[in-house]
């Protein structure tokens, strides 16, 4: 390609709110034959509500979900927001928690009234020696609803099944839709629960799905994803997603991001949304792949 249409192509990607960060990507783009994308706050809001809560016999459900927003109150994950509103929501008052740890894409913990709790996904619980098989039908059935199942313990004993669901964005669909019309894979890389992660992708027409990766396992599923498919456009918005979008051959950071993902990023979509993607691509086509 020209200086000159890469020019005209950045130009104009700025007006349709594409932001090029480098020349580069926009020609990259033009044979990129997969896009991989964060699931939470990418296809979808990244805005959780609490949708279950089945305790164990022994465990009072107001009581447990009391213990578990005090240790959440503490956290800044999504979930973390949608537990706590809810217990608001139901008039408790949430104590403060004392000695609060994150395990990054495990769960959390905290000492609450004396007692110890643990929230987070299954092998959160696995590695503190508990076993969910007792929650296995219901953890099923809240995966195929699409939403996320997670667990409490409450001191050393499992106490509940609680489970979040994240809306997909509204214009998520259509922007998987046109990305299939331009003969491109789609593929989602979540730390999510896998059949959660596979409801999500099989409702949206997602072609690959990689789940229960942890922060680090990203930038992994990138660079296997790349092998099996060629050129490949990462879409993220999130702290734990600058080394994957470092990674592909063309990072994406949605505009609502954070600026740690915006420095990572090659390309920058201004609008917040998915439909930058297909967008970008299309111009990429039209601008590089018109020159003789
Ligand atoms: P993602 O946001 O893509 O799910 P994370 O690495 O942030 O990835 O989290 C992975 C998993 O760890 C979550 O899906 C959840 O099961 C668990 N987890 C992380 N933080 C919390 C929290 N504050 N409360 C409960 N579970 C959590
Ligand atoms: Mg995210």
């Amino acid at each position: 390609a020209t200086p000159t249409s890469i020019m005209v192509g950045t130009g104009r990607g700025a007006e349709l709110g594409v932001l090029f960060r480098k020349g580069e990507a926009l020609q990259l783009l033009r044979d990129a034959r997969v896009v991989a994308v964060d699931k939470t706050g990418t296809l979808t809001e990244g805005r959780p509500a609490l949708t279950d809560l089945d305790v164990a016999d022994g465990f009072e459900r107001g009581d447990v979900l009391r213990l578990v927003a005090a240790v959440e109150s503490s956290s800044e994950h999504p979930i973390a927001r949608a537990i706590v509103d809810a217990a608001e929501a139901e008039g408790i008052e949430v104590p403060r928690p004392g000695g609060f740890e994150s395990i990054t894409g495990m769960g959390v913990r905290a000492m609450v009234d004396g007692r110890r709790v643990e929230v987070g996904a299954d092998r959160h619980m696995r590695s503190l020696g508990l076993d969910v098989a007792g929650f296995s039908p219901v953890a099923e059935r809240l995966g195929r609803e699409g939403k996320s199942p997670l667990y409490a313990a409450i001191d050393g004993r499992l106490a509940a099944i609680i489970a979040v669901a994240d809306p997909v964005k509204p214009d998520t669909p259509a922007a998987i839709a046109a990305l299939h019309g331009l003969g491109l894979k789609v593929a989602m890389i979540t730390g999510d629960n896998a059949r959660t992660a596979q409801a999500i992708a099989d409702r949206l027409g997602i072609d690959e799905v990689v789940a229960e990766v942890l922060p680090e396992g990203k930038v992994e599923a990138v660079r296997r994803l790349k092998g099996a498919h060629g050129r490949l456009a990462f879409v993220g918005d999130g702290i734990n997603d600058a080394p994957a979008l470092a990674e592909a051959d063309v990072g994406i950071a949605i505009g609502t991001g954070t600026d740690i993902a915006m420095e990572a990023a090659d390309v920058v979509l201004m609008s917040g949304s998915l439909h930058g993607v297909p967008t970008a691509i299309a111009l990429s086509k039209a601008t590089i792949g018109n020159i003789r």
